[in-house]
Protein backbone atom coordinates (compact mmCIF):
# COMPACT_ATOMS: atom_id res chain seq x y z
CA UNK A 1 0.00 0.00 0.00
CA UNK A 2 3.05 2.47 -0.11
CA UNK A 3 4.65 4.49 2.45
CA UNK A 4 3.19 5.67 5.41
CA UNK A 5 3.30 8.65 7.78
CA UNK A 6 2.21 6.77 11.23
CA UNK A 7 -0.72 5.21 9.65
CA UNK A 8 -1.65 7.71 7.15
CA UNK A 9 -0.71 8.09 3.48
CA UNK A 10 -0.63 4.62 1.54
CA UNK A 11 -2.24 4.09 -1.92
CA UNK A 12 -5.78 3.45 -2.61
CA UNK A 13 -6.32 3.10 -6.61
CA UNK A 14 -7.74 1.32 -9.02
CA UNK A 15 -5.11 -1.48 -9.92
CA UNK A 16 -4.69 0.21 -13.32
CA UNK A 17 -2.52 2.81 -11.27
CA UNK A 18 -0.57 0.62 -9.59
CA UNK A 19 2.61 0.45 -12.21
CA UNK A 20 2.21 4.09 -13.39
CA UNK A 21 3.10 4.76 -9.50
CA UNK A 22 5.30 2.12 -8.60
CA UNK A 23 7.32 3.65 -12.24
CA UNK A 24 6.89 7.29 -10.88
CA UNK A 25 8.77 5.82 -7.26
CA UNK A 26 11.39 4.19 -9.12
CA UNK A 27 12.29 7.12 -11.64
CA UNK A 28 12.48 9.49 -8.54
CA UNK A 29 14.58 7.63 -7.13
CA UNK A 30 16.65 6.91 -9.84
CA UNK A 31 16.65 10.92 -10.73
CA UNK A 32 17.79 12.18 -7.30
CA UNK A 33 20.63 9.68 -7.65
CA UNK A 34 21.81 10.88 -11.48
CA UNK A 35 24.11 13.71 -11.69
CA UNK A 36 22.80 14.76 -14.73
CA UNK A 37 19.35 15.14 -13.75
CA UNK A 38 20.73 17.41 -10.57
CA UNK A 39 22.42 19.82 -12.55
CA UNK A 40 19.64 19.98 -14.92
CA UNK A 41 16.90 20.44 -12.19
CA UNK A 42 19.70 22.84 -10.27
CA UNK A 43 20.21 24.84 -13.48
CA UNK A 44 16.32 25.35 -13.97
CA UNK A 45 15.57 26.11 -10.64
CA UNK A 46 18.63 29.01 -10.81
CA UNK A 47 17.85 30.71 -14.06
CA UNK A 48 14.66 29.45 -14.73
CA UNK A 49 12.65 30.06 -11.34
CA UNK A 50 14.26 31.88 -10.02
CA UNK A 51 16.05 30.78 -6.70
CA UNK A 52 17.09 30.90 -4.29
CA UNK A 53 14.42 33.36 -3.53
CA UNK A 54 15.27 36.07 -0.29
CA UNK A 55 14.61 35.77 3.38
CA UNK A 56 13.84 39.41 3.53
CA UNK A 57 12.86 41.24 7.25
CA UNK A 58 9.65 42.79 7.71
CA UNK A 59 10.66 45.69 9.94
CA UNK A 60 7.23 47.41 9.70
CA UNK A 61 5.47 44.95 10.46
CA UNK A 62 7.57 43.52 13.36
CA UNK A 63 6.65 46.78 14.82
CA UNK A 64 3.33 46.57 14.26
CA UNK A 65 3.18 43.58 16.01
CA UNK A 66 5.39 44.99 18.85
CA UNK A 67 7.06 41.58 19.60
CA UNK A 68 9.65 38.69 17.69
CA UNK A 69 11.17 39.99 14.36
CA UNK A 70 9.26 38.72 11.33
CA UNK A 71 10.58 37.60 8.21
CA UNK A 72 9.66 36.71 5.32
CA UNK A 73 10.66 33.50 3.23
CA UNK A 74 9.88 35.30 -0.51
CA UNK A 75 8.23 32.69 -2.55
CA UNK A 76 6.01 35.31 -4.20
CA UNK A 77 9.21 35.72 -6.14
CA UNK A 78 9.15 32.50 -7.65
CA UNK A 79 8.61 32.53 -11.51
CA UNK A 80 4.63 32.34 -11.94
CA UNK A 81 4.73 34.01 -8.71
CA UNK A 82 3.96 31.11 -6.14
CA UNK A 83 5.68 28.32 -4.95
CA UNK A 84 3.47 25.61 -7.31
CA UNK A 85 6.55 25.92 -9.72
CA UNK A 86 9.00 24.11 -7.46
CA UNK A 87 6.98 21.16 -7.37
CA UNK A 88 5.51 21.53 -11.31
CA UNK A 89 9.11 22.09 -12.91
CA UNK A 90 10.44 18.89 -10.70
CA UNK A 91 7.54 16.57 -11.92
CA UNK A 92 7.92 17.88 -15.20
CA UNK A 93 11.36 16.78 -15.91
CA UNK A 94 10.27 13.43 -14.39
CA UNK A 95 8.15 13.04 -16.81
CA UNK A 96 10.07 13.71 -19.70
CA UNK A 97 12.69 11.64 -18.67
CA UNK A 98 10.09 8.87 -18.49
CA UNK A 99 9.33 9.59 -21.38
CA UNK A 100 6.02 10.67 -21.08
CA UNK A 101 4.64 13.64 -23.97
CA UNK A 102 1.63 14.87 -22.26
CA UNK A 103 0.85 16.39 -18.49
CA UNK A 104 -2.50 16.36 -16.93
CA UNK A 105 -3.01 18.41 -14.21
CA UNK A 106 -6.39 19.50 -11.79
CA UNK A 107 -6.45 23.12 -10.62
CA UNK A 108 -9.13 25.09 -8.27
CA UNK A 109 -7.86 28.79 -8.37
CA UNK A 110 -5.69 27.94 -11.74
CA UNK A 111 -2.25 28.56 -9.96
CA UNK A 112 -1.09 24.86 -10.15
CA UNK A 113 -2.63 24.95 -14.16
CA UNK A 114 -0.41 27.64 -14.63
CA UNK A 115 2.57 26.25 -12.95
CA UNK A 116 1.87 22.81 -14.80
CA UNK A 117 1.50 25.41 -17.95
CA UNK A 118 4.34 27.05 -17.60
CA UNK A 119 6.32 23.42 -17.32
CA UNK A 120 4.77 22.16 -20.08
CA UNK A 121 6.04 24.82 -22.13
CA UNK A 122 9.79 25.10 -21.64
CA UNK A 123 10.11 21.64 -21.77
CA UNK A 124 7.94 20.76 -24.72
CA UNK A 125 5.29 18.42 -23.06
CA UNK A 126 1.27 18.90 -23.97
CA UNK A 127 -0.83 20.44 -21.07
CA UNK A 128 -4.15 19.48 -20.94
CA UNK A 129 -5.88 21.25 -17.45
CA UNK A 130 -9.29 19.54 -15.71
CA UNK A 131 -11.11 22.72 -14.07
CA UNK A 132 -14.70 22.82 -12.68
CA UNK A 133 -17.08 24.56 -14.33
CA UNK A 134 -17.36 27.43 -11.82
CA UNK A 135 -14.07 28.06 -11.23
CA UNK A 136 -13.55 28.44 -14.91
CA UNK A 137 -16.25 30.98 -14.97
CA UNK A 138 -14.78 32.71 -11.64
CA UNK A 139 -10.43 32.65 -12.54
CA UNK A 140 -11.07 33.40 -15.96
CA UNK A 141 -7.40 35.28 -15.97
CA UNK A 142 -6.12 32.11 -15.26
CA UNK A 143 -7.74 30.43 -17.90
CA UNK A 144 -6.06 33.05 -20.51
CA UNK A 145 -2.94 32.53 -19.34
CA UNK A 146 -3.38 29.05 -19.15
CA UNK A 147 -4.16 28.91 -22.87
CA UNK A 148 -1.70 31.58 -23.71
CA UNK A 149 0.95 28.97 -22.22
CA UNK A 150 -0.20 26.48 -24.62
CA UNK A 151 -2.25 24.49 -22.54
CA UNK A 152 -5.84 23.32 -22.83
CA UNK A 153 -8.55 23.90 -20.27
CA UNK A 154 -10.96 20.85 -19.70
CA UNK A 155 -14.24 21.95 -17.80
CA UNK A 156 -15.59 19.65 -15.23
CA UNK A 157 -19.14 19.78 -15.29
CA UNK A 158 -20.07 17.18 -12.36
CA UNK A 159 -21.01 17.66 -8.99
CA UNK A 160 -20.25 20.79 -7.47
CA UNK A 161 -18.09 21.37 -10.66
CA UNK A 162 -15.14 22.98 -8.54
CA UNK A 163 -11.49 21.48 -7.12
CA UNK A 164 -13.05 18.48 -5.91
CA UNK A 165 -14.27 17.04 -9.23
CA UNK A 166 -11.38 18.23 -11.28
CA UNK A 167 -9.20 15.78 -9.41
CA UNK A 168 -11.53 12.69 -10.02
CA UNK A 169 -11.87 13.90 -13.90
CA UNK A 170 -7.86 13.73 -13.74
CA UNK A 171 -7.94 10.43 -12.03
CA UNK A 172 -9.70 9.20 -14.52
CA UNK A 173 -8.09 10.63 -17.52
CA UNK A 174 -5.45 9.29 -16.47
CA UNK A 175 -6.18 5.67 -15.54
CA UNK A 176 -7.19 6.03 -19.31
CA UNK A 177 -4.16 7.09 -20.72
CA UNK A 178 -1.37 5.96 -17.96
CA UNK A 179 0.59 5.01 -20.82
CA UNK A 180 1.74 8.28 -22.63
CA UNK A 181 0.58 10.63 -19.68
CA UNK A 182 2.13 11.61 -16.48
CA UNK A 183 -0.54 13.20 -13.91
CA UNK A 184 1.50 16.93 -12.70
CA UNK A 185 -0.44 16.06 -9.17
CA UNK A 186 -0.58 19.94 -7.39
CA UNK A 187 0.20 19.00 -3.89
CA UNK A 188 1.33 16.83 -1.30
CA UNK A 189 -1.57 14.87 -1.29
CA UNK A 190 -3.02 11.73 -3.29
CA UNK A 191 -1.37 8.08 -3.31
CA UNK A 192 2.16 7.50 -2.89
CA UNK A 193 4.58 8.10 -3.99
CA UNK A 194 3.14 11.70 -4.73
CA UNK A 195 3.04 13.31 -0.91
CA UNK A 196 6.78 12.30 -0.50
CA UNK A 197 7.88 13.44 -3.87
CA UNK A 198 5.94 16.71 -3.49
CA UNK A 199 7.80 17.19 -0.04
CA UNK A 200 10.70 16.60 -1.34
CA UNK A 201 10.75 19.25 -4.56
CA UNK A 202 8.73 21.85 -2.03
CA UNK A 203 11.90 21.51 0.57
CA UNK A 204 13.80 23.27 -1.53
CA UNK A 205 12.07 26.45 0.61
CA UNK A 206 13.27 24.71 4.17
CA UNK A 207 16.73 24.32 2.88
CA UNK A 208 17.56 27.45 2.23
CA UNK A 209 15.56 29.02 5.45
CA UNK A 210 18.04 26.98 6.82
CA UNK A 211 21.20 28.39 5.08
CA UNK A 212 19.40 31.57 5.08
CA UNK A 213 19.05 32.13 8.79
CA UNK A 214 22.19 31.36 9.74
CA UNK A 215 23.51 33.79 7.25
CA UNK A 216 20.86 36.38 8.27
CA UNK A 217 20.82 36.29 12.06
CA UNK A 218 23.30 33.80 12.86
CA UNK A 219 20.93 30.69 14.09
CA UNK A 220 17.34 28.78 12.90
CA UNK A 221 14.27 30.91 13.69
CA UNK A 222 12.38 30.44 16.95
CA UNK A 223 9.46 29.69 14.74
CA UNK A 224 8.25 29.08 11.52
CA UNK A 225 4.47 29.51 10.00
CA UNK A 226 3.33 28.29 6.87
CA UNK A 227 -0.56 28.29 5.89
CA UNK A 228 -1.68 24.45 4.29
CA UNK A 229 -4.16 24.38 1.87
CA UNK A 230 -3.24 20.66 0.49
CA UNK A 231 -0.09 21.21 2.53
CA UNK A 232 3.14 21.31 0.06
CA UNK A 233 3.96 25.27 0.92
CA UNK A 234 4.49 24.34 4.16
CA UNK A 235 5.65 20.47 4.46
CA UNK A 236 8.59 22.03 1.96
CA UNK A 237 9.29 25.00 4.70
CA UNK A 238 8.92 22.37 7.75
CA UNK A 239 10.82 19.43 6.52
CA UNK A 240 14.08 20.61 7.04
CA UNK A 241 13.34 22.15 10.39
CA UNK A 242 11.72 18.98 11.75
CA UNK A 243 14.95 17.73 13.77
CA UNK A 244 15.45 21.30 14.66
CA UNK A 245 13.96 22.99 17.85
CA UNK A 246 12.49 25.60 15.87
CA UNK A 247 8.83 25.66 16.28
CA UNK A 248 6.17 24.75 13.59
CA UNK A 249 3.04 26.69 13.30
CA UNK A 250 0.40 25.42 10.19
CA UNK A 251 -2.35 27.90 9.24
CA UNK A 252 -5.28 26.75 7.91
CA UNK A 253 -8.21 28.71 6.66
CA UNK A 254 -11.46 28.81 9.12
CA UNK A 255 -14.13 30.18 6.25
CA UNK A 256 -16.29 33.08 7.19
CA UNK A 257 -16.81 33.91 10.34
CA UNK A 258 -19.78 32.50 12.31
CA UNK A 259 -19.72 29.79 8.67
CA UNK A 260 -19.36 25.97 8.97
CA UNK A 261 -16.06 24.71 8.88
CA UNK A 262 -14.14 26.52 6.46
CA UNK A 263 -11.35 24.18 5.17
CA UNK A 264 -9.86 24.16 7.94
CA UNK A 265 -9.46 19.90 7.61
CA UNK A 266 -6.50 19.12 10.90
CA UNK A 267 -8.63 21.31 12.96
CA UNK A 268 -11.99 19.98 12.18
CA UNK A 269 -11.87 16.87 10.42
CA UNK A 270 -10.86 13.31 11.04
CA UNK A 271 -8.82 10.27 9.72
CA UNK A 272 -10.68 8.96 6.49
CA UNK A 273 -9.85 8.11 2.52
CA UNK A 274 -9.97 10.39 0.40
CA UNK A 275 -8.25 11.05 -3.05
CA UNK A 276 -6.37 8.05 -2.82
CA UNK A 277 -4.84 8.47 0.46
CA UNK A 278 -5.84 8.03 4.56
CA UNK A 279 -5.86 11.27 6.02
CA UNK A 280 -7.29 13.63 7.85
CA UNK A 281 -10.87 14.61 5.85
CA UNK A 282 -13.78 17.40 6.60
CA UNK A 283 -16.76 14.72 6.39
CA UNK A 284 -20.04 14.46 7.76
CA UNK A 285 -21.11 11.61 10.44
CA UNK A 286 -22.04 9.09 7.46
CA UNK A 287 -18.36 9.72 5.96
CA UNK A 288 -19.37 12.29 3.16
CA UNK A 289 -16.84 14.54 2.28
CA UNK A 290 -18.20 18.20 3.37
CA UNK A 291 -18.14 21.13 1.46
CA UNK A 292 -15.56 23.69 2.19
CA UNK A 293 -15.39 27.66 2.33
CA UNK A 294 -12.59 30.15 2.01
CA UNK A 295 -11.91 33.29 0.64
CA UNK A 296 -8.80 31.78 -0.62
CA UNK A 297 -9.27 29.39 -3.08
CA UNK A 298 -6.01 27.54 -2.63
CA UNK A 299 -6.84 26.32 1.23
CA UNK A 300 -10.54 25.45 -0.17
CA UNK A 301 -10.06 21.64 -0.02
CA UNK A 302 -11.23 19.32 1.96
CA UNK A 303 -8.33 17.20 2.39
CA UNK A 304 -4.72 17.36 3.54
CA UNK A 305 -1.24 15.47 2.92
CA UNK A 306 -0.93 12.58 5.24
CA UNK A 307 2.33 13.59 6.07
CA UNK A 308 0.90 16.75 8.02
CA UNK A 309 -2.26 14.15 9.85
CA UNK A 310 0.87 12.50 11.16
CA UNK A 311 3.02 15.65 12.35
CA UNK A 312 -0.50 16.93 14.31
CA UNK A 313 -0.78 13.68 16.01
CA UNK A 314 2.65 13.50 17.07
CA UNK A 315 2.37 17.09 18.30
CA UNK A 316 5.85 18.11 16.65
CA UNK A 317 3.55 20.37 14.70
CA UNK A 318 0.70 22.78 16.13
CA UNK A 319 -2.02 23.08 13.34
CA UNK A 320 -4.13 26.57 13.73
CA UNK A 321 -7.01 28.44 11.68
CA UNK A 322 -7.52 31.78 10.76
CA UNK A 323 -11.01 33.41 9.43
CA UNK A 324 -11.57 35.13 6.54
CA UNK A 325 -11.07 38.39 8.34
CA UNK A 326 -7.96 37.85 9.46
CA UNK A 327 -6.73 36.81 5.96
CA UNK A 328 -7.61 40.30 4.66
CA UNK A 329 -6.63 42.09 7.36
CA UNK A 330 -2.93 40.90 6.91
CA UNK A 331 -3.54 41.47 3.41
CA UNK A 332 -3.50 45.07 4.25
CA UNK A 333 -1.08 45.22 6.93
CA UNK A 334 1.65 43.93 4.30
CA UNK A 335 0.54 45.91 1.10
CA UNK A 336 0.65 48.68 3.61
CA UNK A 337 3.69 48.57 5.89
CA UNK A 338 5.87 46.18 3.74
CA UNK A 339 4.62 47.28 -0.12
CA UNK A 340 4.10 43.85 -0.71
CA UNK A 341 0.52 42.27 -1.93
CA UNK A 342 0.60 38.76 -0.59
CA UNK A 343 -1.99 36.21 -1.99
CA UNK A 344 -4.42 35.50 0.32
CA UNK A 345 -3.52 31.88 1.41
CA UNK A 346 -0.59 33.05 2.89
CA UNK A 347 -2.30 36.32 4.71
CA UNK A 348 -3.83 33.75 6.63
CA UNK A 349 0.08 32.44 7.97
CA UNK A 350 0.61 36.30 8.64
CA UNK A 351 -1.97 36.69 10.28
CA UNK A 352 -1.26 34.00 12.88
CA UNK A 353 2.56 35.21 12.71
CA UNK A 354 2.11 38.91 13.73
CA UNK A 355 -0.19 37.06 16.83
CA UNK A 356 2.77 35.04 17.33
CA UNK A 357 5.20 37.94 17.09
CA UNK A 358 3.25 40.22 19.68
CA UNK A 359 2.95 37.23 22.34
CA UNK A 360 7.40 37.10 22.12
CA UNK A 361 9.83 38.63 23.06
CA UNK A 362 12.17 41.08 20.30
CA UNK A 363 14.61 38.63 20.45
CA UNK A 364 13.16 35.87 19.36
CA UNK A 365 12.60 35.72 14.97
CA UNK A 366 9.76 34.05 13.52
CA UNK A 367 10.05 33.00 9.53
CA UNK A 368 6.38 33.04 7.14
CA UNK A 369 6.68 31.75 4.36
CA UNK A 370 4.82 33.92 1.60
CA UNK A 371 3.68 31.11 -0.49
CA UNK A 372 2.59 33.82 -3.08
CA UNK A 373 1.81 37.18 -4.54
CA UNK A 374 -1.72 38.50 -4.21
CA UNK A 375 -2.22 39.83 -8.03
CA UNK A 376 -4.62 37.42 -8.32
CA UNK A 377 -6.87 38.14 -5.58
CA UNK A 378 -7.41 41.98 -6.05
CA UNK A 379 -10.73 41.24 -7.48
CA UNK A 380 -11.39 39.22 -4.11
CA UNK A 381 -9.77 41.70 -1.77
CA UNK A 382 -11.49 45.01 -3.44
CA UNK A 383 -14.94 43.26 -3.12
CA UNK A 384 -14.30 42.96 0.69
CA UNK A 385 -15.47 45.27 2.83
CA UNK A 386 -12.80 46.72 4.88
CA UNK A 387 -11.94 45.43 7.60
CA UNK A 388 -10.71 47.06 11.16
CA UNK A 389 -6.96 46.52 11.82
C1 LIG B 1 -2.05 26.69 -4.02
C2 LIG B 1 -1.53 27.66 -3.06
C3 LIG B 1 -1.45 27.36 -1.68
C4 LIG B 1 -1.97 26.11 -1.07
O1 LIG B 1 -1.34 24.93 -1.46
P1 LIG B 1 -0.37 24.11 -0.52
O2 LIG B 1 -0.19 22.83 -1.24
O3 LIG B 1 -1.04 23.93 0.81
O4 LIG B 1 0.88 24.87 -0.38
C5 LIG B 1 -0.88 28.30 -0.84
N1 LIG B 1 -0.42 29.48 -1.31
C6 LIG B 1 -0.48 29.80 -2.62
C7 LIG B 1 0.05 31.10 -3.06
C8 LIG B 1 -1.03 28.91 -3.54
O5 LIG B 1 -1.10 29.23 -4.83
Amino acid sequence: MGRRYGPYGGAYVPETLVPALAELERTWHEARRDPGFRKEHARLRRTFAGRPTPLHLARRLTQRAGGAEIWLKREDLVHGGAHKLNNALGQGLLAARMGKPRLIAETGAGQHGVATAIVGAALGLSVEVYMGEVDIARQRPNVERMRLLGARVVPVRSGRRTLKEAINAALRDWIANVRTTHYLLGSAVGPHPFPEIVAELQSVIGREIRTESRAAFGRLPDLAVACVGGGSNAIGTFRPLLRSSTELLGVEAAGPRGGGHGAATLSRGRPGILHGAYSYVLQDADGQVEETESISAGLDYAGVGPEHAFLKDSGRVRYTAVHDDGALAAFRWLAEDEGILPALEPAHAIYAAVGEARRRPARQKVVVTLSGRGDKDLEVVLGASRPRA
